[in-house]
């Protein structure tokens, strides 16, 4: 395996077009980051809180579990705990049943399980309705970072992976938007199930919070007669005002100066042509709870500041990684993927201590990679 993540680097090393697309990209992004955290300065302070929010509950997640699901539970709303990724896509392909379309909203837990490569080989269309997600399907890929998944890609290589499919001319980023925006919308009007990731849920309203910057969350979220929305268990606060300031403090320090939409999903509507019947809500464990050694690995908000601050990252991009890549992905992969991978990706770590200044919930990320490496050897 070392082999493949090494042949994996030098590929994208020859690739001058990839280089420079990651490191144009990473270098806007954490000037964006900056911008953001100038415009809200209380971010830091709120990231602090978070910490400690989460600190005591991940002390009983299953306990976190209950409560969230007793508050939750209600008419046309199900949910579910699944143990691991096999788990959790047999429960989303019973409710979604065979020959369905789905449109589906950006999900890092999706990507984590390979949801969608799933659903496609049982004969499901499925549509990856954020840009970013749209162009990585294109490619048969896999998201490059945790927030933007195609930010390896530069123009002209989006232009041309869009055309076979868009069929219009594209002459720059907005008639791009524009070309995948038509193509979506019917998408959405026929589409029979939507599936969205969640960025927290609240114990005391029972609510579901996740952000996105374009339209296709709330689309995704209303048009289907069926919704289901997959996350993880780590994602649980005690109350809605903590899920949203956790959104938040994820959004400012992914570069957002202004998040354009922050969804809160708290039922199904009255009336049956407002909005979706039913409701299904799947908390993925995926190897969370059982990890002691790398837990504070579940503190992270996936923000993807360390990435961006990663040497490696920089200069080749996500390609050479799995599902999670530099930085708090190595642990992430460790936890819910291989523990063989981790430690290929381990051994490109520098220690040289970037992410853990970035990161807005301060874990120490090169303790968490160097336990990996250690196991190595
Ligand atoms: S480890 Fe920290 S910087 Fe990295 S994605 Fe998680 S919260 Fe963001």
């Amino acid at each position: 395996m070392f082999q493949d993540v090494h042949k994996k680097i030098i590929i994208s090393l020859k690739d001058e077009d990839l280089r420079n697309g990651s490191r144009e990209a990473t270098r806007e992004e954490m000037k964006n980051r900056l911008d953001a955290i100038k415009r809200h300065p209380y971010a830091e302070d709120w990231a602090k809180e978070i910490k400690e929010i989460k600190r005591k509950l991940l002390l009983d997640p299953i306990k976190s579990f209950e409560d969230f699901k007793k508050s939750f539970e209600g008419e046309g709303k199900y949910i579910y705990f699944a143990k691991d990724g096999e788990e959790a896509k047999k429960i989303i392909l019973k409710i979604i049943g065979k020959k369905s379309t789905v449109v589906k909203s950006k999900s890092l837990v999706g990507e984590e399980i390979e949801l969608r490569q799933f659903l496609e080989m049982n004969g499901i269309n499925v549509y990856e309705t954020d840009l970013g997600e749209f162009l990585v399907q294109l490619v048969n890929g896999k998201p490059a970072h945790m927030v933007t998944p195609a930010v390896n890609m530069t123009e002209g290589r989006a232009r041309n992976v869009l055309y076979p499919v868009i069929k219009e001319r594209m002459d720059d980023v907005v008639s791009m938007v524009l070309g995948v925006r038509g193509f979506m919308r019917e998408k959405f009007l026929s589409a029979d199930v939507g599936i969205t990731g969640a960025n927290a849920l609240s114990i005391d309203t029972g609510s579901i919070v996740f952000i996105t910057n374009e339209g296709n969350g709330a689309l995704s979220s209303t048009l289907p007669e069926k919704l289901v929305v997959i996350t993880s268990i780590e994602k649980i606060y005690p109350s809605l005002k903590d899920a949203i300031k956790a959104s938040i403090v994820q959004t400012v320090y992914a570069g957002f100066k202004n998040t354009t939409y922050i969804h809160i999903i708290n039922g199904v509507p009255k009336e049956p042509k407002n909005g979706p019947k039913e409701l299904h809500l799947i908390i993925v464990d995926n190897g969370r709870i059982g990890d002691i050694s790398l837990k504070e690995t579940l503190y992270c908000i996936k923000c993807g500041s360390c990435q961006l601050s990663c040497p490696i990252f920089r200069e080749v991009d996500g390609a050479w990684g799995e599902i999670y890549t530099a930085a708090i992905g190595i642990p992430w992969t460790a936890i819910t993927g291989k523990i063989s991978v981790a430690r290929d990706l381990s051994y490109f770590c520098l220690q040289c201590g970037r992410c853990k200044e970035v990161c807005p919930m301060k874990i120490d990320i090169p303790n968490l990679i160097l336990k990996i490496k250690r196991e190595r050897f």
